[in-house]
């Protein structure tokens, strides 16, 4: 790695600038090129971010760059794409960021870029796989932000209903970003103790039901906030600048993301949420939880929407 931890971020639009600044807040790289098909958009976002740094502790160098930046990047992120739209799928969006991936996914491996893709564009899982394709990598260094979005979601709604700080519950949304995904209960904990036992032992005070409406909300989050205010931007902002961290600083930390499976939990050849230990290689291996048979055939459930609905 070079000594300058250097992200290009290709895609300056709402998802794209919330993890710029979170970035920029946190100090998590040395070198941050924009690069949007806008030239100006990006011109205009690096100019902004640039008139924070005097307030914001960090050293960074930013600019609105080309492709061949990428040569010495770490990371390439990519946000660029079209927003889900009021009432429309993540999987209706496929056609639309397939195009766009083609004409950035070529420039970006012709600068001699040897590093991480992160991705983030929906469907999210699909676009990981479409990168790793026309890339040729190896699907180690494809990262998918996946289910960690997600995840963080279910952390803190879990942690708001039993009142503990969501970062002592440990547990992880699985399967596709978008309808199918779910909640393996099972492997969910509250430091160490099973939440299934904290409600078993609650006397009433907690029940299953609610953990199931829990679910469903987290699944729907991102319907109920485009509704609101058109996108969702802050939560998959901090969610990428985090994943982002656990690469550049090669920190063996787990992650839901949409990671290349081959053979862990029963499937081949897909790219989907699980949680995966990264580091600065990218995926250095996928955890293999131990789920129920209930929670095992949702999981395959979720891969055979992906399989139907995306294989090219
Ligand atoms: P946006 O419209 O605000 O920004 C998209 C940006 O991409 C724009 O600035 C546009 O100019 C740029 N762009 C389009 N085509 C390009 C190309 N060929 N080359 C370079 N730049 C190009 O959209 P947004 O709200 O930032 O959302 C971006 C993507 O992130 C969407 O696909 C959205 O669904 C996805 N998203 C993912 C998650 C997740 O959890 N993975 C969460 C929220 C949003």
């Amino acid at each position: 790695m070079r000594e300058k931890r250097r992200v290009v971020l290709v895609g300056c639009g709402m998802v794209g600038m919330s993890y710029a600044y979170a970035m920029m807040n946190q100090q998590t790289c040395d070198e941050l090129v924009l690069i949007d098909y806008n030239k100006q958009k990006a011109d205009g976002e690096a100019m902004d971010l640039n008139h924070g740094l005097a307030f914001s502790g960090s050293h960074m160098r930013i600019w609105s760059g080309t492709y061949e930046d990428c040569k010495d990047a770490d990371i390439v992120t990519i946000t660029a794409g079209v927003a889900q739209q009021p009432g429309e799928t993540r999987l209706a969006l496929l056609e639309r960021n397939t195009a766009v991936f083609k004409s950035i996914i070529e420039p970006v491996t012709d600068s001699g870029f040897n590093g991480i893709f992160l991705i983030a564009t929906n469907p999210v899982d699909v676009m990981t796989k479409i990168t790793c394709e026309l890339s040729g990598f190896n699907p180690k260094r494809v990262i998918g932000s996946g289910t960690s979005l997600d995840t963080a979601r279910l952390r803190y709604l879990v942690g708001d209903y039993l009142k503990v700080d969501p970062r002592s519950i440990h547990g992880y949304v699985m399967g596709e970003h978008g309808d199918s995904e779910f909640v393996p209960w099972s492997q969910l904990h509250v430091s160490t103790k099973p939440v299934l036992d904290i409600i078993a032992e609650s006397k009433g005070k907690y029940c299953v039901e609610d953990l199931e409406k829990i679910e469903v909300d987290v699944r729907t989050a991102a319907y109920k906030i485009i509704e609101a205010k058109k996108a969702t931007y802050y939560g998959i902002g901090i969610a990428l600048n985090r994943l982002t961290k656990s690469i550049l600083g090669d920190e063996n930390s787990v992650q839901t993301v949409s990671a290349y499976l081959r053979g862990e939990y029963g499937q081949t050849g897909i790219f989907i949420g699980v949680p995966a230990i990264i580091n600065a290689q990218g995926v250095q291996s996928v955890l293999e939880c131990h789920l129920t048979a209930d929670e095992q055939e949702r999981f395959d459930a979720s891969c055979n929407t992906l399989r139907e609905y995306f294989v090219h």
